[in-house]
């Protein structure tokens, strides 16, 4: 009972802002911070022009579950996002964190120790407070690209999707790994993040089109019958998102381009309903139309957790693309 209390105390969608500092290109443009953050609000500062040409300054404030400013460390991100759903993937629980922001913006820096630190973690009560029941740790790493999904850990190899009409989703020829050191899970996520980076063409300007769904999965092997397959029992979900600013290339000269720009577009729009759908509890959950939200449909049903991690950058510069981030986070929340 106690545990069941401990798992609805956590909040069903959780929505945090994470300002990133100025780069050094930005301040060599002399670009300025033009973000304000004051506890759980943050406002922008946007420089517009008159008709007669004269500047004037608009403001715009908005506030979130937590607003995490460029002093704030990722162990400090990972114990405000990601440490608090840990637990509760042991009881049934299927959770998820995202990273959305245009490329350049922090979601790769932010995204990649919490894998890690998740697991470390993870280990430590299947070690400890669940010693001997039989739980054991999977991970597996691959990306959306165009559409499409290719497994990180086994070369970029295409895979496919199959529901088995209970609500499961079974990404055919997956690659998951059983693991129970935290080395062997560093390794998995490195040659994974590696396998992501070294597509065909430059690497930054491949890994903003595609999307990357590190998952941890937690299973047990059903009592007394040890033959069967080890059953999920819980779940998290790393993602990694596409820049958004990508879903916007949809006018591009060139056509593959145009075609990518659409599906990201698609997706982070189903993506903002499908998380909206789950605040509601709405019965219906808008899935289909993308292919991130069918392959996270079991994260989306039953008793699951959200966290959205919004990347800005603070620059003038950026102003228009963080302005679109932070108002896409305040639709979900
Ligand atoms: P994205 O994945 O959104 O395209 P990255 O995570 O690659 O962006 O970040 C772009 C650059 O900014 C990288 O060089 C990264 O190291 C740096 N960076 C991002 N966030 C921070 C931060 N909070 N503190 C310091 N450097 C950061
Ligand atoms: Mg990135």
């Amino acid at each position: 009972a106690a545990d069941n209390a401990k798992s609805s105390n956590v909040a069903k969608i959780k929505v945090v802002v994470r300002k990133r500092p100025l780069n050094k290109k930005e301040v060599a443009k002399q670009e300025e911070d033009i973000i304000d953050t004051v506890s759980d609000s943050l406002t922008v500062h946007e420089t517009k022009l008159k008709v007669d040409l004269t500047q004037y300054v608009e403001k715009h404030e908005f506030v979130f579950d937590a607003v995490l400013n460029e002093e704030v460390t990722n162990d400090e991100v990972y114990c405000e996002t990601v440490e608090p759903i840990v637990p509760i993937i042991f009881q049934r629980t299927k959770a998820t964190c995202f990273a959305y922001g245009q490329t350049g913006s922090g979601k790769t820096y932010t995204m990649k120790p919490l894998p890690l630190k998740a697991s470390r973690d993870i280990l430590r009560l299947m070690h400890h407070t669940y010693r001997n029941q039989g739980f054991q740790l999977f991970v597996s790493f691959f990306e959306i690209y165009g559409g499409k999904l290719f497994d990180l850990l086994n070369g970029r190899k295409k895979l496919c999707m199959r529901e088995d009409g209970k609500q499961q989703v079974c990404i055919v020829g997956l690659q998951e790994y059983r693991v129970s050191d935290v080395e062997t899970i560093k390794e998995l996520i490195e040659q994974g993040n590696a396998t992501r980076s070294t597509g065909t063409t430059g690497a930054n300007e491949e890994s903003s089109r595609s999307h990357a769904i590190l998952q941890l999965a937690i299973k047990r092997s059903v009592e007394g019958n040890v033959s069967k397959p080890p059953r999920v029992v819980g779940k998290l979900s790393f993602i990694d998102l596409a820049g958004s600013e990508r879903g916007a290339d949809t006018t591009d000269n060139d056509k593959q381009t145009r075609i990518e720009g659409a599906e990201i577009n698609k997706s982070l729009l189903a993506l903002k309903e499908c998380i909206r759908a789950l605040d509601n509890d709405q019965g219906h959950i808008p899935f289909r139309g993308s292919k991130l939200t069918e392959v996270l449909r079991d994260s989306f049903v039953g008793n699951s957790r959200t966290v959205m991690i919004s990347c800005i950058s603070p620059s003038s510069g950026s102003c228009e693309h963080t302005l679109n981030t932070l108002r896409y986070a305040d639709r979900v929340k």
